[in-house]
């Protein structure tokens, strides 16, 4: 399928077999940050507004030709900054419909503080959120917003959103030289926020950073111990999956 919306499924090491769900599908990445360990390059497309990019007629199409897939998840990730999509939440219900499968949303937490965005991410089964720093100077060096927005906000935001959300909430953190020595601080932002699951990882797909080893990360998840589901992606195993179309997964992600 040509310049599909519709990707994988890809080997997910916290989520299975998961079939994308690409609602930018822009050329090049569109998103509301610039983090330094972006696997898809720079931010071309600098967004802070949402819009609609791909119309629920043409994702109603795709989901047609995916109907039956084996996969455990669907996920909306992509191109970039799924919550930019202002037709996240219909989208999330035609998905749903569709397809029978759980949903999830891998978000970078910058539009959390919007009330319709949380309104919207709350219609999915899994919010993985996105904290890489514990302070603003940390911030902004990794995730390089372009979004006017303060860690502060996004950390109220998220704790708000765990008020109202009955799903499962995850907070993906990455770890690499800039942030490795300050995992006690990470936990410290983390704790009021009462995820269901901290998912600690590190760049092992081609980037502009180098990844942490495993004696490094296995340092990082001890300063977890106050959580109770806390998973490193040395820890994990992927499963085996064969994506439907090669060429749109690896613009997506371009090593599987
Ligand atoms: S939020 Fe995700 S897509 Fe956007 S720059 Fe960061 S890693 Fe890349």
């Amino acid at each position: 399928m040509a310049d599909s919306i519709i990707y994988g499924p890809v080997p997910s090491w916290r989520l299975g077999r998961s079939l994308g769900i690409d609602l930018l599908s822009t050329k090049g990445k569109t998103c509301s940050f610039d983090c330094v360990y972006c696997q898809l390059g720079m931010t071309v497309r600098p967004e802070v507004e949402r819009k609609e990019f791909v119309s629920l007629d043409r994702l109603a199409r795709e989901l047609k030709t995916v109907e039956g897939i084996a996969a455990d998840y669907a996920t909306f990730s992509g191109m970039g900054e799924p919550s930019l999509a202002s037709n996240l939440g219909e989208a999330i219900g035609l998905v749903k419909s569709a397809l029978k499968l759980p949903v999830a949303v891998l978000t970078n937490s910058s539009l959390i503080p919007r009330e319709d965005v949380r309104r919207e991410l709350a219609l999915a089964d899994v919010v993985v959120a996105k904290l890489d720093a514990p302070n603003e100077e940390l911030f902004r060096r990794i995730n390089r917003p372009i979004l006017k927005c303060t860690l502060d906000d996004i950390a109220k935001a998220i704790r708000l959103f765990r008020g109202e959300y009955q799903g499962k909430l995850a907070l993906q953190m990455m770890f690499f030289e800039a942030n490795r020595d300050y995992a006690a601080g990470m936990a410290e932002i983390a704790e009021p926020l009462s995820p269901d699951e901290v998912q600690i990882n590190t760049p092992l797909r081609p980037c502009g950073v180098s990844p942490l080893s495993a004696e490094e990360l296995a340092a990082i998840e001890r300063e977890f111990g106050n959580f109770q589901n806390v998973f490193t992606v040395y820890g994990a195993s992927t499963p085996e999956v064969t994506p439907f179309d090669l060429a749109e997964t690896l613009r997506r992600r371009p090593r599987l």
